[in-house]
This record gives C-alpha cells, sequence and structure tokens, in this order.
C-alpha cells in the first residue's frame, strides 16, 4: 500500500484546498504555510525528488507556473514576487516531489538562511569547492 501523503491527496483520501489541477499536476494550498498564499505544486506521478524529475515535467512545471499560477497570484493576491523552493533529501519531510510556491510582498521580511552563525566565511566552503 502506498503511504505517501500527497499521492493521498491525488486519489482525494485526503483532502486539500485545491486551487489548480489538469492531468499531470495539483496545485493546493499547503496546510502550515510560511506565506500567504503558500501553495505546493505536484506532479500525479509519484517521483522522489529532483534526481526522478525529467526534463518534459520541469518545462511543464515551468510553463504553468508562469501562466496560470502567477498570473493568478497577482489578480488574486496582488502579489509582488514569487520565492520558489524545492527540497531534496535533508530538508524534505514528504518524500514525493513538490515545488513551494511562497507569494511575496515588499517589507514581508522572509527569511531563507539557516542560523546566521552557522555560515561558514564564503573562501572557506569556496576552498572546499575548488580542491
Ligand atoms: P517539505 O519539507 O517536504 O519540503 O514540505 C512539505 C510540506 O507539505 C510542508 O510545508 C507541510 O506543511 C506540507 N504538508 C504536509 N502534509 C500536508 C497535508 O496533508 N496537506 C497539505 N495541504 N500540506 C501538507
Ligand atoms: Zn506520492
Amino acid at each position: 500500500m502506498n503511504d505517501c501523503v500527497f499521492c493521498k491527496i491525488i486519489d482525494g483520501s485526503i483532502p486539500s484546498k485545491t486551487i489548480y489541477e489538469d492531468e499531470k499536476i495539483k496545485v493546493f494550498m499547503d496546510i502550515n504555510p510560511v506565506a500567504n498564499g503558500h501553495l505546493l505544486l505536484i506532479p500525479k506521478k509519484h517521483i522522489k525528488d529532483i534526481t526522478e524529475l525529467d526534463d518534459e515535467n520541469l518545462i511543464y512545471f515551468k510553463n504553468i507556473i508562469n501562466n496560470k499560477i502567477t498570473p493568478m497570484l497577482k489578480e488574486k493576491l496582488n502579489i509582488e514576487g514569487l520565492t520558489i523552493i524545492q527540497n531534496n533529501g535533508y530538508g524534505q519531510e514528504v518524500k514525493h516531489y513538490h515545488i513551494h510556491l511562497l507569494p511575496r510582498y515588499q517589507n514581508d521580511n522572509m527569511e531563507t538562511r539557516i542560523e546566521k552563525e552557522n555560515i561558514k566565511n564564503v573562501d572557506l566552503i569556496y576552498e572546499e569547492l575548488s580542491k
């Protein structure tokens, strides 16, 4: 039995506040939003993360975001920007590929960084990456 929570959202056994759906994807409201209008875009086919994502789907997601979701968010929520986050491995709670769409507004003070004291000097990291 598939106990993936997002597969259950797709088959309707877990309800969701869906704002867009077609044969390939579903876009619905995150149950625990970190921004006003925080949405999740998921493929209907279960894939784990970016390592299993094919080019065709990636382009499809981009086009839906550009042509359907962003215009709708601009019209209905007057968004001024859209921050896109997609977790893989550590940091990914639900192991069904999903894109976080986070509406942005001037002065919303969103923070997207690890704890400031854990940020190492850029030169140290660059040295590691360049070895
Ligand atoms: P991740 O940490 O995997 O990138 O994010 C998973 C997201 O899924 C979280 O933001 C969490 O609030 C959301 N989420 C988890 N379970 C459910 C659910 O049953 N319904 C909805 N709408 N969102 C969920
Ligand atoms: Zn799934």
